[in-house]
Protein backbone atom coordinates (compact mmCIF):
# COMPACT_ATOMS: atom_id res chain seq x y z
CA UNK A 1 0.00 0.00 0.00
CA UNK A 2 1.19 3.19 -0.97
CA UNK A 3 -0.11 6.89 1.10
CA UNK A 4 -1.99 9.18 -0.83
CA UNK A 5 0.19 12.19 -1.47
CA UNK A 6 -1.04 15.52 -0.44
CA UNK A 7 -0.28 17.62 -2.79
CA UNK A 8 0.31 21.36 -0.92
CA UNK A 9 0.87 22.96 -4.19
CA UNK A 10 -2.36 22.66 -5.79
CA UNK A 11 -3.84 23.27 -2.46
CA UNK A 12 -1.82 26.65 -1.62
CA UNK A 13 -2.81 28.09 -5.32
CA UNK A 14 -6.42 27.18 -4.48
CA UNK A 15 -6.14 29.07 -1.19
CA UNK A 16 -3.91 32.38 -2.90
CA UNK A 17 -7.45 32.15 -5.58
CA UNK A 18 -9.61 32.75 -2.22
CA UNK A 19 -7.31 35.29 -1.13
CA UNK A 20 -7.16 36.71 -4.67
CA UNK A 21 -11.09 36.64 -4.67
CA UNK A 22 -11.29 38.34 -1.13
CA UNK A 23 -8.97 41.22 -2.08
CA UNK A 24 -11.19 42.15 -5.15
CA UNK A 25 -14.21 42.21 -3.15
CA UNK A 26 -12.66 44.59 -0.69
CA UNK A 27 -11.27 46.52 -3.26
CA UNK A 28 -14.82 47.01 -4.66
CA UNK A 29 -16.84 47.30 -2.08
CA UNK A 30 -14.85 49.66 0.36
CA UNK A 31 -11.94 50.83 -2.03
CA UNK A 32 -9.24 49.16 0.14
CA UNK A 33 -6.05 47.23 -1.17
CA UNK A 34 -4.69 45.34 1.15
CA UNK A 35 -0.63 46.07 2.00
CA UNK A 36 2.21 44.12 2.92
CA UNK A 37 5.53 45.01 3.60
CA UNK A 38 8.49 42.38 3.59
CA UNK A 39 11.89 43.71 5.08
CA UNK A 40 15.23 42.34 4.67
CA UNK A 41 18.53 42.89 6.06
CA UNK A 42 21.38 41.40 3.96
CA UNK A 43 21.65 39.23 1.28
CA UNK A 44 21.07 35.59 2.69
CA UNK A 45 20.49 33.79 -0.67
CA UNK A 46 17.73 31.72 0.80
CA UNK A 47 16.04 34.78 2.06
CA UNK A 48 15.91 36.49 -1.07
CA UNK A 49 14.23 33.75 -2.80
CA UNK A 50 11.46 33.97 -0.35
CA UNK A 51 11.31 37.51 0.05
CA UNK A 52 11.05 37.93 -4.03
CA UNK A 53 8.32 35.02 -3.67
CA UNK A 54 6.24 36.66 -1.35
CA UNK A 55 6.71 40.20 -3.47
CA UNK A 56 5.56 38.47 -6.92
CA UNK A 57 2.75 36.19 -5.10
CA UNK A 58 1.26 39.54 -2.99
CA UNK A 59 1.27 41.40 -6.21
CA UNK A 60 -0.73 38.54 -8.27
CA UNK A 61 -2.78 38.23 -4.95
CA UNK A 62 -4.10 42.06 -5.98
CA UNK A 63 -2.34 43.50 -2.65
CA UNK A 64 0.41 46.02 -2.78
CA UNK A 65 3.56 45.09 -2.05
CA UNK A 66 6.39 47.20 -0.24
CA UNK A 67 10.08 45.31 0.09
CA UNK A 68 12.50 47.28 1.76
CA UNK A 69 15.82 45.80 0.97
CA UNK A 70 18.61 46.43 3.72
CA UNK A 71 22.49 45.95 3.98
CA UNK A 72 23.71 43.30 6.39
CA UNK A 73 25.44 46.39 8.51
CA UNK A 74 22.08 48.29 9.24
CA UNK A 75 21.49 48.91 12.73
CA UNK A 76 19.41 47.73 14.79
CA UNK A 77 18.42 51.11 16.04
CA UNK A 78 17.55 52.06 12.09
CA UNK A 79 15.65 48.75 11.25
CA UNK A 80 13.60 49.12 14.66
CA UNK A 81 12.76 52.99 12.88
CA UNK A 82 11.71 51.63 9.90
CA UNK A 83 9.40 48.78 11.59
CA UNK A 84 8.38 52.00 13.43
CA UNK A 85 7.58 53.87 10.32
CA UNK A 86 5.40 51.17 8.68
CA UNK A 87 3.32 50.67 11.75
CA UNK A 88 1.83 54.33 11.34
CA UNK A 89 1.79 53.87 7.40
CA UNK A 90 -1.76 53.26 6.33
CA UNK A 91 -0.95 51.93 3.40
CA UNK A 92 0.96 49.16 5.29
CA UNK A 93 -1.62 46.30 6.66
CA UNK A 94 0.84 43.47 7.21
CA UNK A 95 4.78 43.73 8.11
CA UNK A 96 7.12 40.67 7.45
CA UNK A 97 10.79 41.07 8.58
CA UNK A 98 11.89 38.14 7.38
CA UNK A 99 14.64 35.86 9.42
CA UNK A 100 17.59 35.00 10.31
CA UNK A 101 18.65 38.38 10.89
CA UNK A 102 22.43 39.22 11.32
CA UNK A 103 23.94 38.23 14.54
CA UNK A 104 24.29 42.14 15.71
CA UNK A 105 20.28 42.86 15.20
CA UNK A 106 17.89 40.97 18.54
CA UNK A 107 14.74 39.18 16.69
CA UNK A 108 12.96 39.69 19.96
CA UNK A 109 13.62 43.52 19.88
CA UNK A 110 12.77 43.71 16.41
CA UNK A 111 9.32 41.49 16.36
CA UNK A 112 8.48 43.24 19.86
CA UNK A 113 8.29 46.61 17.91
CA UNK A 114 5.78 45.27 15.04
CA UNK A 115 2.36 46.36 15.78
CA UNK A 116 0.40 43.29 16.90
CA UNK A 117 -2.30 43.90 13.95
CA UNK A 118 0.21 44.35 11.72
CA UNK A 119 2.17 41.49 12.60
CA UNK A 120 1.32 38.68 9.86
CA UNK A 121 4.07 36.22 10.80
CA UNK A 122 2.00 35.92 14.04
CA UNK A 123 5.36 35.98 16.21
CA UNK A 124 4.45 39.03 18.44
CA UNK A 125 4.10 37.97 21.82
CA UNK A 126 0.70 39.33 21.83
CA UNK A 127 -0.24 36.98 18.92
CA UNK A 128 0.97 34.31 20.55
CA UNK A 129 -0.99 34.44 23.74
CA UNK A 130 -4.11 35.38 22.11
CA UNK A 131 -3.77 31.77 20.24
CA UNK A 132 -2.54 30.03 23.36
CA UNK A 133 -5.66 31.50 25.35
CA UNK A 134 -8.00 30.87 22.31
CA UNK A 135 -8.72 34.40 20.98
CA UNK A 136 -8.57 35.45 17.53
CA UNK A 137 -4.88 36.03 17.01
CA UNK A 138 -2.77 36.40 13.32
CA UNK A 139 -1.63 32.93 13.43
CA UNK A 140 1.79 31.35 12.37
CA UNK A 141 1.96 30.69 8.32
CA UNK A 142 3.46 27.80 8.13
CA UNK A 143 1.73 25.91 11.24
CA UNK A 144 -1.76 27.15 9.78
CA UNK A 145 -0.60 25.95 6.24
CA UNK A 146 -0.09 22.08 8.46
CA UNK A 147 -3.21 22.33 9.68
CA UNK A 148 -5.49 22.64 6.70
CA UNK A 149 -3.33 20.20 5.04
CA UNK A 150 -4.09 17.30 7.20
CA UNK A 151 -7.91 18.70 7.20
CA UNK A 152 -7.73 17.41 3.42
CA UNK A 153 -7.82 14.18 4.88
CA UNK A 154 -9.73 14.39 8.16
CA UNK A 155 -11.85 17.60 7.81
CA UNK A 156 -12.79 16.97 11.77
CA UNK A 157 -9.55 16.29 13.89
CA UNK A 158 -11.54 15.87 16.76
CA UNK A 159 -9.84 13.27 19.05
CA UNK A 160 -7.07 12.35 17.00
CA UNK A 161 -3.68 11.33 18.80
CA UNK A 162 -1.61 13.85 17.14
CA UNK A 163 2.49 14.29 17.94
CA UNK A 164 4.31 17.46 17.07
CA UNK A 165 8.28 16.82 16.58
CA UNK A 166 10.14 20.03 17.40
CA UNK A 167 8.83 22.96 19.83
CA UNK A 168 9.59 26.46 18.35
CA UNK A 169 8.31 29.46 18.63
CA UNK A 170 7.60 29.70 14.61
CA UNK A 171 6.49 25.84 13.76
CA UNK A 172 6.21 23.31 16.81
CA UNK A 173 4.62 25.08 19.42
CA UNK A 174 1.65 26.97 17.26
CA UNK A 175 1.32 23.77 15.58
CA UNK A 176 0.38 21.86 18.80
CA UNK A 177 -1.91 24.99 19.98
CA UNK A 178 -3.86 24.72 16.82
CA UNK A 179 -4.64 21.21 16.88
CA UNK A 180 -5.43 21.63 20.76
CA UNK A 181 -7.99 24.07 19.31
CA UNK A 182 -9.12 21.10 16.90
CA UNK A 183 -9.69 18.84 19.63
CA UNK A 184 -6.48 16.36 18.94
CA UNK A 185 -5.10 15.03 21.84
CA UNK A 186 -1.26 16.70 21.25
CA UNK A 187 1.42 15.70 22.04
CA UNK A 188 4.97 17.35 21.55
CA UNK A 189 8.04 15.95 21.40
CA UNK A 190 11.60 17.40 21.15
CA UNK A 191 15.17 16.91 21.50
CA UNK A 192 15.15 15.57 24.84
CA UNK A 193 12.18 13.64 24.60
CA UNK A 194 12.40 9.71 25.56
CA UNK A 195 11.90 7.51 23.11
CA UNK A 196 10.81 9.58 20.32
CA UNK A 197 9.99 6.51 18.00
CA UNK A 198 7.96 5.21 20.07
CA UNK A 199 6.10 8.39 20.72
CA UNK A 200 5.68 9.20 17.17
CA UNK A 201 4.01 5.40 16.59
CA UNK A 202 1.24 6.77 18.52
CA UNK A 203 0.10 9.30 16.33
CA UNK A 204 -2.95 9.38 14.04
CA UNK A 205 -1.44 12.69 13.15
CA UNK A 206 2.44 13.57 12.70
CA UNK A 207 4.08 16.94 12.02
CA UNK A 208 7.68 17.04 12.05
CA UNK A 209 8.93 19.72 12.48
CA UNK A 210 12.75 19.22 13.46
CA UNK A 211 15.10 20.12 10.48
CA UNK A 212 17.02 17.13 10.77
CA UNK A 213 17.00 15.47 7.16
CA UNK A 214 14.71 12.18 7.08
CA UNK A 215 15.04 11.71 11.03
CA UNK A 216 11.62 10.08 10.86
CA UNK A 217 11.99 6.54 9.31
CA UNK A 218 8.86 4.91 8.20
CA UNK A 219 9.29 2.30 11.30
CA UNK A 220 8.09 5.42 13.28
CA UNK A 221 5.05 5.88 11.26
CA UNK A 222 1.95 4.15 12.76
CA UNK A 223 0.19 2.21 9.91
CA UNK A 224 -2.72 4.81 8.11
CA UNK A 225 -1.19 7.81 9.77
CA UNK A 226 -1.31 10.96 8.26
CA UNK A 227 2.18 12.50 8.52
CA UNK A 228 2.75 16.22 7.93
CA UNK A 229 6.28 17.18 6.98
CA UNK A 230 7.35 20.71 7.84
CA UNK A 231 11.12 19.76 7.22
CA UNK A 232 12.97 21.48 4.43
CA UNK A 233 17.02 20.82 4.17
CA UNK A 234 19.29 20.76 1.65
CA UNK A 235 21.17 17.58 1.66
CA UNK A 236 24.00 16.25 -0.86
CA UNK A 237 22.97 14.33 -3.69
CA UNK A 238 25.89 12.33 -4.65
CA UNK A 239 26.44 14.12 -8.11
CA UNK A 240 27.66 17.42 -6.48
CA UNK A 241 24.22 18.72 -6.78
CA UNK A 242 22.12 19.40 -3.87
CA UNK A 243 18.54 18.54 -3.29
CA UNK A 244 15.57 19.17 -0.92
CA UNK A 245 14.12 16.46 1.83
CA UNK A 246 12.34 16.75 4.71
CA UNK A 247 12.36 15.67 8.17
CA UNK A 248 10.64 12.38 7.29
CA UNK A 249 12.23 9.58 5.36
CA UNK A 250 9.71 9.97 2.48
CA UNK A 251 9.87 7.06 0.54
CA UNK A 252 10.24 4.52 4.00
CA UNK A 253 6.50 6.50 5.18
CA UNK A 254 4.62 6.39 2.44
CA UNK A 255 4.85 2.94 2.67
CA UNK A 256 3.12 2.91 5.96
CA UNK A 257 1.38 6.25 6.27
CA UNK A 258 -2.52 6.81 5.15
CA UNK A 259 -1.35 9.94 3.61
CA UNK A 260 1.77 12.45 3.53
CA UNK A 261 3.10 15.61 2.30
CA UNK A 262 5.98 15.67 0.06
CA UNK A 263 9.07 17.62 0.50
CA UNK A 264 8.89 19.76 -1.46
CA UNK A 265 5.41 20.61 -2.60
CA UNK A 266 3.88 20.23 0.65
CA UNK A 267 3.78 22.54 3.72
CA UNK A 268 6.72 24.83 1.68
CA UNK A 269 3.82 26.32 -0.63
CA UNK A 270 1.34 26.82 1.93
CA UNK A 271 3.39 28.72 4.15
CA UNK A 272 3.21 32.11 1.66
CA UNK A 273 -0.58 31.41 0.43
CA UNK A 274 -0.94 31.82 4.69
CA UNK A 275 1.16 34.92 4.57
CA UNK A 276 -1.61 36.61 1.93
CA UNK A 277 -4.59 35.23 3.94
CA UNK A 278 -3.23 36.63 7.30
CA UNK A 279 -2.49 39.91 5.24
CA UNK A 280 -6.30 39.65 4.15
CA UNK A 281 -7.63 39.23 7.74
CA UNK A 282 -5.20 41.86 8.91
CA UNK A 283 -6.84 44.76 6.93
CA UNK A 284 -10.24 43.51 7.48
CA UNK A 285 -9.81 43.77 10.97
CA UNK A 286 -8.06 47.22 10.51
CA UNK A 287 -11.01 48.62 8.85
CA UNK A 288 -13.51 47.18 11.60
CA UNK A 289 -15.14 44.87 8.59
CA UNK A 290 -16.06 41.01 9.61
CA UNK A 291 -14.58 38.27 7.31
CA UNK A 292 -17.30 37.17 5.15
CA UNK A 293 -18.96 33.91 6.45
P1 LIG B 1 14.22 24.80 15.13
O1 LIG B 1 15.63 24.40 14.92
O2 LIG B 1 13.90 26.13 15.70
O3 LIG B 1 13.50 23.71 16.05
C1 LIG B 1 13.72 22.34 15.86
C2 LIG B 1 13.02 21.56 16.94
O4 LIG B 1 13.29 20.18 16.72
C3 LIG B 1 13.47 21.91 18.35
O5 LIG B 1 12.34 22.06 19.18
C4 LIG B 1 14.32 20.72 18.75
O6 LIG B 1 14.21 20.38 20.12
C5 LIG B 1 13.70 19.59 17.95
N1 LIG B 1 14.68 18.53 17.72
C6 LIG B 1 15.95 18.66 17.28
N2 LIG B 1 16.54 17.45 17.23
C7 LIG B 1 15.63 16.55 17.65
C8 LIG B 1 15.66 15.14 17.84
N3 LIG B 1 16.75 14.42 17.56
N4 LIG B 1 14.55 14.55 18.31
C9 LIG B 1 13.44 15.27 18.57
N5 LIG B 1 13.35 16.61 18.41
C10 LIG B 1 14.45 17.24 17.97
O7 LIG B 1 13.51 24.61 13.71
P2 LIG B 1 12.15 25.25 13.13
O8 LIG B 1 11.01 24.88 13.98
O9 LIG B 1 12.38 26.66 12.78
O10 LIG B 1 12.07 24.46 11.73
C11 LIG B 1 11.93 23.06 11.69
C12 LIG B 1 12.04 22.61 10.24
O11 LIG B 1 10.99 23.18 9.48
C13 LIG B 1 13.33 23.03 9.53
O12 LIG B 1 13.68 22.00 8.60
C14 LIG B 1 12.92 24.26 8.76
O13 LIG B 1 13.70 24.46 7.60
C15 LIG B 1 11.50 23.91 8.38
N6 LIG B 1 10.64 25.07 8.16
C16 LIG B 1 9.85 25.04 7.04
C17 LIG B 1 9.00 26.08 6.76
C18 LIG B 1 8.14 25.98 5.56
O14 LIG B 1 7.71 26.99 5.05
N7 LIG B 1 7.81 24.77 5.10
C19 LIG B 1 8.92 27.26 7.63
C20 LIG B 1 9.71 27.16 8.84
C21 LIG B 1 10.55 26.10 9.06
P3 LIG B 1 14.80 21.32 21.31
O15 LIG B 1 13.78 22.43 21.46
O16 LIG B 1 14.84 20.41 22.46
O17 LIG B 1 16.12 21.81 20.86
Amino acid sequence: MSARIIDGKAIAAGLRAEVAAGVARLKESHGITPGLAVVLVGEDPASAVYVRNKGRQTVEAGMASFEHRLDASTSQAALLDLVRRLNDDPAVNGILVQLPLPGHIDPAAVIDTIDPAKDVDGFHVVNAGRLATGLPALVPCTPVGCVILAKQVHPDLTGLEAVVVGRSNIVGKPVAQLLLAENCTVTIAHSRTRAVADVCRRADLLVAAVGRPEMIRGGWVKPGATVIDVGINRVAAGDGTARLVGDVAFDEARQVAGAITPVPGGVGPMTIACLLRNTLEATRRQHGLEAPG
